[in-house]
Formats: structure tokens, C-alpha cells, sequence
């Protein structure tokens, strides 16, 4: 296959030739410690003064309370780890759902082992979080609900606002995962009612490993990275100027770009679905039909296996994932498909497409033609299939 068709842009992405642009002056010109006192550092510190400022602006916060980080997964440890320490005088509880990222579940668990306790909302048939069921589960003793913004899996995207408006209410604080929504969908803190949102680089075409924490003025969670006194004192280690910078432009070019990215993108994505579901039989969208990311499809095919779809697609120079690329070597299904109530038998046909900028119309006609092909292909060779097929049932 000469030609790649990248539909793998909720793992990562391509990083823009602009940001990248920006970037290059940050490692070989102005490569200095911004936390030098010599003017010669003045441009790095300058740089990244300016890329917190961008970065602060998209999200409707200040500066001074967006904290730089390795990546996502950083962000989200240090959120629940440090307001689960800072907090235990207050309670103990921690409220999140069944379907966030790893970096949230997996730090929520290590927190039940020590001494936490955890609730885990389930959502609906689509993936949103229920706000009854919010509003019953938090405690007295509940210090924070985690929900995050936008799934990395079947892009839903939560009713943040609502949400904002419980914790508030309730008085508890409120952390998102946005990594997945930032640079994609509008998100606005004050209007949010949000106390900390986790972001990160590489999923808005900027750099692997940069994120930031936003934190609220005035939350007393401490430092996650003991050291220097970077991030004002709460976030140690010599700042990532090329990584920093390169984020901020990234965030500057989808902030810009967002409307019409955003139009888009849907259009491409709705033919997609359009195509689809209209043209294979037996398969169904995962995730809300209208709150949904503008660039993720998730689709079940009953009687295959996701990863053998995967295999075969690979053959075809196109990239996919079965759900998130952190499960991908293992056999277990999807957690998110499992906790919107699908069975075993069919979370286990997933196929996750998410696009970006550069997918043209010509990719996912491609795209389509092959999953069909394959389909096919895998349900005539499949026992399952012939046994339905025999019933004559559905
Ligand atoms: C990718 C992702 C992360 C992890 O971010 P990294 O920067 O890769 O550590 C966390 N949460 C969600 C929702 C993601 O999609």
C-alpha cells in the first residue's frame, strides 16, 4: 500500500508543520533554562509566558492557574492523587464513572487501596452520565467528582455545564478529563463551573508529551512533582520550552480553526455513519448521535472480531483502533462499550475511525468499501454467522 489513511486521530496525532515551525527555534536558538536570571533565558521564559497565557485564554482561565505537565495521564493522576491527599481532612469519597480513560480509573483504584472509596457512575445506553444519579451519589464526605469532557472511545460528550452546576450547588470540587474535548469543542471553566481540567498536546496536532492541570485559584492541592520550584512551586522539573511552545501554537491553530474544522469534520463524519450503517448489515454507532465529537465514529459488528478487522484494515494502509489504543494486546472488551450495556459477543466487534483535517471524502469512501469487503469477508468464515444465517432469526 503506498498510501496511509490515518483514522487513528483519538490516539494521536500528526503534529502541524506550523507548530512544529514554532517549535525548532526552542531547541537550537533560545534553548536556555527559562528559570535562569541572565537575559539570554528571558526568550525562553518569554515563550512560554506567552503559550500559559494562549493556553489559559482558550479555557476562560488565568494564567496563573494553568500548571504544565508531562501529558494527560500526568494531569489526571496528579488531579485526583493530590485533592484525595489535600482533602482526606474533609472526606474520603471520590465520585468518577465507568467510563473514563485509564488514567483516571486505574489512579481511582489506586486510591480505593488506599483508603478512598470510590463510586463509579454508570451512564446511559449512549454514554452520558446520568444527573440524578450524580446528585444521589454525592456524600457529605464526597471531595471530588471526576467526569470527563468527552469520551476517548465513543466520543460522547458530557453535559459539563449540568454537571458544574451540582458540584457547585453541593459544594463539591470538579475535575474533567478534557484531553480528549480541548481544541475540539468549546470549554469555558467560569460558565463550566470547572475547578481543574486536565489537557494535553498531542491530541490537538501538537507535541507528545506536554499537558497541563488547570487548577482553580484558591484549591489547596500541592505539588505531584517535588523538586525546583517551577509551576509556582506546585509542578518541579525543568520546563519543556519546545513542547510548551509548540502546545500553545497548536492550541492558538485550533481555537482559530475551530468552526469551520469542526463543520468539517462532522460532515465527513456523518457520511461516514450515513455510509456505514446503511450499507452494512448488522452493524450499529456507538456513543450519542448528537453529543458527539466531530471527529469519532464507533461502530459494533456483529459475528467479527474487532481485531481481526483491525489486522486486515492494517493490510490495507488504513489505521484504526477497536476502542483506545491503552487496551489494544488485550482480549477484554472495551470497559466503555461494556458499561453502555452491550454484550460480550458484540463489544467485542468494535471499530473506532476518528479523523481529522487532512481525511478527505476519498479516504472514508475507501475506508468504507474496505470494512464492508472484510466484513464479509470475516462473517463467511465465522460459525456464529452461519448458525444465524441458518435460524433465519435476528
Ligand atoms: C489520550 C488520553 C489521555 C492520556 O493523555 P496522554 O497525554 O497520552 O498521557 C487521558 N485521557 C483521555 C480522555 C485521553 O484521550
Amino acid at each position: 500500500m503506498d498510501k496511509l489513511i490515518y483514522l487513528d486521530n483519538a490516539a494521536t496525532t500528526q503534529v502541524n508543520p506550523e507548530v512544529l515551525d514554532s517549535m525548532i527555534p526552542y531547541f537550537t536558538q533560545y534553548y536556555g533554562n527559562p528559570s535562569s536570571i541572565y537575559t539570554f533565558a528571558g526568550n525562553a521564559k518569554k515563550a512560554v509566558d506567552e503559550a500559559r497565557a494562549v493556553l489559559a485564554q482558550s479555557i476562560g482561565a488565568k494564567s496563573d492557574e494553568i500548571y504544565f505537565t508531562g501529558g494527560g495521564s500526568e494531569s489526571d493522576n496528579w488531579a485526583l492523587k493530590a485533592t484525595a491527599e489535600a482533602y482526606a481532612d474533609k472526606g474520603k469519597h471520590i465520585i468518577t464513572t465507568k467510563i473514563e480513560h485509564h488514567a483516571i480509573l486505574h489512579t481511582a483504584e489506586y486510591l480505593e487501596k488506599n483508603g478512598f472509596e470510590v463510586t463509579y457512575l454508570d451512564v446511559d445506553e449512549n454514554g452520558l452520565v446520568k444527573l440524578d444519579e450524580l446528585k444521589e451519589a454525592i456524600r457529605p464526605d464526597t471531595i471530588l467528582v471526576s467526569i470527563m469532557a468527552a469520551n476517548n472511545e465513543i466520543g460522547t460528550i458530557e453535559p459539563l455545564k449540568e454537571i458544574g452546576e451540582i458540584t457547585r450547588e453541593k459544594g463539591v470540587l470538579f475535575h474533567t478529563d478534557a484531553v480528549q474535548a480541548f481544541g475540539h469543542i468549546p470549554i469555558d471553566v467560569d460558565e463550566m463551573n470547572i475547578d481543574m481540567l486536565s489537557a494535553s498536546g498531542h491530541k490537538l496536532e501538537g507535541p507528545k508529551g506536554i499537558g497541563f492541570l488547570y487548577i482553580r485559584k484558591g484549591i489547596k492541592i500541592r505539588s505531584f512533582i517535588h523538586g525546583g520550584a517551577q509551576e509556582r512551586q506546585r509542578r518541579a522539573g525543568t520546563h519543556n520550552v519546545p513542547g510548551i511552545v509548540g502546545f500553545g501554537m497548536a492550541a492558538k491553530l485550533a481555537l482559530d480553526d475551530m468552526e469551520k474544522r469542526s463543520k468539517y469534520e462532522s460532515e465527513l463524519r456523518d457520511h461516514l455513519i450515513e455510509r456505514v450503517l446503511n450499507e452494512i448489515p448488522h452493524s450499529r454507532l456507538n456513543g450519542d448521535r448528537i453529543k458527539r465529537l466531530p471527529n469519532n465514529a464507533n461502530f459494533c459488528f456483529r459475528f467479527i472480531e474487532g481485531e481481526s478487522l483491525l489486522i486486515l484494515l492494517d493490510q490495507n494502509g488504513i489505521c484504526a483502533s477497536s476502542g483506545s489504543a491503552c487496551t489494544s494486546g488485550s482480549l477484554d472488551p472495551s470497559h466503555v462499550l461494556l458499561a453502555i450495556g452491550l454484550p460480550h459477543e458484540i463489544a467485542h466487534g468494535s471499530l473506532r475511525l476518528t479523523l481529522s483535517e487532512q481525511t478527505t471524502r476519498e479516504d472514508i469512501d475507501y475506508t468504507v468499501d474496505k470494512i464492508k469487503e472484510i466484513v464479509t469477508r470475516l462473517r463467511n468464515m465465522s460459525p456464529l454467522y452461519e448458525d444465524f444465517i441458518k435460524k433465519g432469526s435476528n
